[in-house]
């Protein structure tokens, strides 16, 4: 099996199961792959992966993190953003670092799959490894093209308008999908407030906003919302109680339109969240709180 080979259908299946499941794929999904006929397994286990016919590591994992806690990669992102991705042990002579030190100096393209629920996982593809941080035990993984070109050891040196720009790309290649994949399945692809099952329609709104102190990407911070809910809730047409009751702004409650305000807003004034069955995943009552007196004040 040629290298080359592996990785090229390897990226064809995973850009086929991403545009059917954006929210995550399960391992079983993904592990349904084969080479020139020969089945071959992509997650197999926590960490490297290197399959015994490749001499470079194929793939990374990072297994999912508990509902309110961030994930691995978000407290240790380098400069640029780039991605630190911890040892296996603390010996860079462990045959799986030497296989993901392997690629790093084959520049060999790698997939890496972040769990977003149990047995389930966001895929992140091409990503590469440009660097190593001996001394943290850590490789540094580039997840977006513009990454590459950029010298690991002289981030710091780089004007402060690139830097940011380098990080705001992480951001939507990364760590959007992920929490948004993360929240859609807490909520197991329904809308919270209308219950709307189609996943195309279906976005993670934050309750503290992402741009505010607090507005952490974790799911008890999230909420699964259809678009048109997540729009009326940005814009505080919507609010939700802390005992996850919906509320809806008392002049757009009055307003008389089309089927759209009378089915799909105003109908939901008074109307219980449907939260998730795990509890920690539920919104956190301190945020809704915060954020309704937001609403309050709006109206
Ligand atoms: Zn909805």
């Amino acid at each position: 099996m040629l290298d080359e080979q592996v990785r090229t259908a390897m990226f064809a299946h995973l850009e086929r199961l991403t545009a059917l499941h954006p929210e995550g794929v399960t391992s079983a999904e993904i592990n349904q792959f084969s080479v020139a006929g020969q089945p071959l397994k992509l997650v197999v286990q926590p960490g490297i992966w290197k399959p015994g016919a490749l001499d470079a590591a194929l793939t990374i994992r990072t297994t999912y993190t508990a509902p309110n806690q961030l994930p691995p990669y978000e407290d240790a992102i380098a400069p640029g953003g780039l991605v630190k991705y911890a040892y296996r042990g603390t010996d860079p002579n462990l045959s799986d670092n030497r296989a993901l030190r392997t690629a790093m100096q084959g520049q060999r393209p790698l997939a890496y799959f972040i769990g977003v629920a149990k047995g389930v996982y966001q895929a992140q593809f091409p990503v590469y490894v440009v660097g190593e941080q001996p001394e943290e035990h850590a490789f540094l993984i580039a997840v977006d093209q513009a990454q590459r070109l950029v010298d690991p050891d002289s981030v710091e040196t780089l004007p402060a308008d690139r830097r940011s720009y380098l990080e705001q790309l992480v951001r939507a290649r990364l760590h959007q999908p992920v929490f948004r994949a993360r929240v859609l399945q807490a909520y197991e692809k329904r809308c919270a407030i209308c219950r709307l099952q189609h996943t195309d329609l279906l976005d993670a709104a934050h309750i503290i906003r992402d741009s505010d102190e607090g507005g952490l990407p974790v799911v008890p911070n999230g909420l699964s919302l259809c678009k048109i809910h997540h729009a009326a809730y940005d814009r505080d047409i919507i609010g939700v109680r802390p005992d996850f009751v919906v509320q809806v702004r008392r002049d757009v409650l009055v307003e008389i339109d089309g089927p759209m305000l009378k089915h799909g807003i105003q109908a939901m004034h008074g109307v219980r969240l449907s939260v998730p069955q795990h509890r920690a995943a539920r919104p956190d009552p301190n945020r809704l709180e915060q954020r309704y007196e937001e609403f309050l004040s709006a109206g």
